[in-house]
């Protein structure tokens, strides 16, 4: 099976498709869960799977530390590790390297850092990246880039844009072309429409087997992040999948897939699982409010997962009083499901040619909230 993405249908800008890969098909557009290090945190493999998820993402920062790429592949890859046989995809490891290892010094070749655990010395250039996520057998490589702050001038934003795009080069050269497997390069630009499209051309033409727009939910907000999909987007070749990568929101998912983004992944929907705050069809509930101690009604009446069949909101409040662990497990599985259900729902419309109406359906029942009994 080749690396291949079908463009399936469209609704305005708004598509839906199926990634086909080594690993198995992905419908899009997707959520992928976020499995730091080799797990989703407070998740089985098993878990994951009931959530709908079908494609999962490793951080490449974490393994190379610990417990160090060269292993991961001498224990069978990521896939057998992790017991997730289907696709992967791993980030580069830059931009956690930016934000948590010690003593950084970027430089044309690469970036220079100390592990934020032991100080252990390391030097990951667009090459090293590359054969990291090779060694964990990654379904799909990023390339190495370099995440432009924000706000940036024009000229530091041109600046950290190229130099992506000759690392773009360099992992593409790294990158051992196998069948089903594909490597993304990453759009950057930070606001300006004349870089966003200087980047697309110049990674166009290395034919990657998709394209990630970077360098966003860095701080810009919802609306100006909006605007540079609205002219990013058309600049990406159509028949390739596209990623946002970082994002977002349940809201931003339906505002990004309606300007033809396929594919995300944020820590959100876990870590707020953790902090006992809920994504719901009727909006966002913190599960630790007294408000819930006698509430004996289903977290979620539209959700299939376990923590709405089996369990009242009263249960997960009183797990998380406790601070029991079972309460970030079912509510971690019940905002990845509610997650999978939102972009399956997205799908569904798509090929149903009525997406403005599922977002305007959706977004009246997050606005209209709870009706406490
Ligand atoms: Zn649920």
């Amino acid at each position: 099976m080749s690396f291949s993405y079908d463009l399936l249908a469209t609704d305005g800008s708004a598509r839906a498709g199926m990634l086909h890969t080594a690993h198995g098909d992905v419908p899009t557009p997707t959520f992928m869960a976020v499995g730091t290090a080799g797990t989703v945190k407070a998740m089985t493999a098993d878990a994951v799977r009931a959530t709908g998820a079908k494609i999962v993402l490793g951080n490449t920062y974490h393994l190379m530390l610990r417990p160090g790429a060269e292993r991961v592949a001498k224990l069978g890859g990521l896939h057998k590790m992790m017991d997730w046989p289907g696709p992967i995809l791993t980030d580069s490891g830059g931009f956690q390297v930016m934000s948590l290892a010690k003593l950084r010094k970027m430089d044309e070749s690469g970036v220079t850092f100390r592990s934020h655990i032991d100080g252990t010395p390391y030097h990951l250039t667009p090459e090293r990246s590359t054969e990291i996520q090779h060694l964990l057998d990654a379904t799909i490589t990023m390339q190495l880039d370099e995440c432009t702050k924000f706000p940036a001038t024009h000229q530091e934003a041109a600046e950290s844009m190229r130099l992506s795009t000759r690392w773009a080069k360099r992992s593409r050269d790294a990158f051992v072309r196998r069948e089903g497997y594909g490597q993304f390069g990453i759009v950057q630009g930070s606001t300006y429409q004349d870089l966003r499209r200087e980047s697309a051309d110049a990674l166009a033409a290395l034919e990657f087997e998709g394209y990630a727009i970077g360098g966003l939910a860095v701080g810009e907000g919802q609306e100006m992040m909006f605007e540079v999909l609205d002219y990013t987007t058309p600049m990406l070749p159509a028949h390739k999948p596209r990623y946002l990568m970082g994002v977002g929101t349940p809201d931003d998912l339906l505002g990004a897939v309606a300007r033809g983004v396929d594919m995300f992944d944020c820590v959100m929907p876990t870590r707020a699982g953790r902090t006992a705050r809920a994504f719901t069809s009727r909006g966002i509930f913190n599960l630790r409010n007294a408000r819930f101690q006698d509430d004996t009604r289903p977290l979620d009446d539209n959700c299939s997962c376990l923590a709405c069949t089996r369990h009242t909101r009263a249960y997960l409040h009183h797990l998380f009083r406790c601070e029991e662990i079972l309460g970030p497990m079912l509510l971690t599985a019940h905002n990845l499901t509610y997650y999978q259900s939102l972009m399956q729902g997205a799908r569904d419309a798509i090929l149903a040619g009525n997406y403005t109406e599922y977002c305007d359906t959706v977004r009246a029942a997050w606005a209209a909230g709870d009706t406490d009994t």
